[in-house]
């Protein structure tokens, strides 16, 4: 296998892309070894997520420090509710991403190769320094999937963590082990997106064959960095009540105490069902709230669907509207009421 990049040429903008980590060769093919997508990829072929290419026998990674959006976004947008609740990050995003779901929401990015512009991992961790005026905690890796700029993230999370910055993965989890344990050093909190329980949602509407990998990495980054779920709620596709019931029994065999965002669902992309009805997302989070403690509804407003309740005395620990925050936690981070930790990290 070859890891790290050292003898390789230079970031976008020079001649030859960075070799990438996580691959083995056979014959003229080289195997990814990053994902569970598991490429094969013969000479100058690009994997699936079409920012892996075999150049010469060596899988380089194309769109390492290439970004596509930079902007400073509220925590809660993540959505991150139980981290740092209120403040601000440095979300960054490139192209390119191991799924091809048929309803993603930005595809422009994660299926197309829009423009780009170079920031280096230095650039990056200077950017977020200097916008730690306006409130700026780190650097937000998003917008499309991180886990296929592997090598720009590690660079870069690890300068920003020498830095003192806040690092964050917004993630569908699909990432192997290997390569996972080696990034989660550098991370601080996560928000992995569950799209479904069952491997048909994801072999007929993502493009991969089982979504275990995705579980398998809330499982194991809990309690090693600060972990949150998102299920986006396809209408008639993985909106049950038997498929919710599924999502938070799993959930709760982790923790009862993990944070659950159940998103509603608007057509986009090549998907052309109807938006998630209100009544059916509400449903969803009111059976997600029997077995979970923190459970919200997202890109929709639904009374008392954003704020951290206190599961002992009911008293509101963080009151949201829209990104409004108004926080009412102990210096701790547990109910000011009655003290039980709400799994906020302040
Ligand atoms: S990271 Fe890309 S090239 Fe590698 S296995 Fe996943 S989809 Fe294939």
């Amino acid at each position: 296998m070859a890891e790290g990049n050292d003898n390789v040429a230079g970031p976008a903008g020079e001649d030859q892309p960075r070799e990438a980590a996580w691959w083995e060769s056979e014959g003229d093919q080289v195997h990814c070894l990053l994902c569970p997508q598991d490429c094969r990829i013969g000479p100058w072929r690009l994997g699936r997520c079409r920012v892996r290419r075999n150049l010469d026998g060596v899988l380089r990674t194309v769109n390492y420090a290439r970004i596509t959006s930079a902007a400073m976004d509220p925590i809660e947008k993540k959505p991150l509710y139980h981290f740092r609740p209120g403040t601000q990050i440095l979300s960054l995003g490139t192209f390119g991403c191991n799924l091809s779901c048929r309803f993603c929401q930005n595809f422009t990015i994660s299926q197309g190769e829009p423009p780009t512009e170079k920031l280096t991992p230095e650039q990056a961790v200077e950017l977020a320094l200097d916008a730690r005026s306006r409130g700026n905690i780190g650097i937000a890796y998003t917008y499309n999937e991180p886990i296929v700029w592997f090598e720009y993230v590690r660079d870069t999370a690890a300068l920003a963590r020498e830095a003192g910055l806040a690092n964050v993965l917004v993630t569908n989890g699909l990432i192997r082990e290997g390569p996972l344990e080696e990034l989660l050093p550098f991370v601080d909190a996560m928000n992995v997106d569950i799209k479904a329980m069952d491997d048909e949602f994801y072999r007929s509407l993502c493009g991969i064959r089982s979504g275990a990998q995705a579980r398998r990495t809330v499982e194991m980054v809990f309690g090693r960095c600060h972990v949150e779920i998102t299920n986006l709620l396809v209408t008639d596709a993985n909106d049950s009540e038997e498929q919710v019931r599924a999502l938070a029994d799993w959930a709760a065999s982790v923790s009862p105490d993990l944070p659950l965002h159940i998103s509603r669902y608007r057509p986009s992309y090549k998907h052309t069902a109807p938006a998630t009805p209100a009544d059916r997302l509400q449903r969803a989070v009111e059976i997600a709230r029997e077995q979970l403690n923190f459970v919200y509804a997202g890109n929709i407003m639904l009374d008392g669907g954003s704020d951290t309740i206190c599961p002992d005395c009911g008293e509101i620990g963080v009151a949201r509207r829209g990104y409004s925050v108004s926080s009412r936690l102990s210096d701790t981070g547990a109910c000011a009421a009655c003290g039980r930790g709400l799994n906020v990290a302040l």
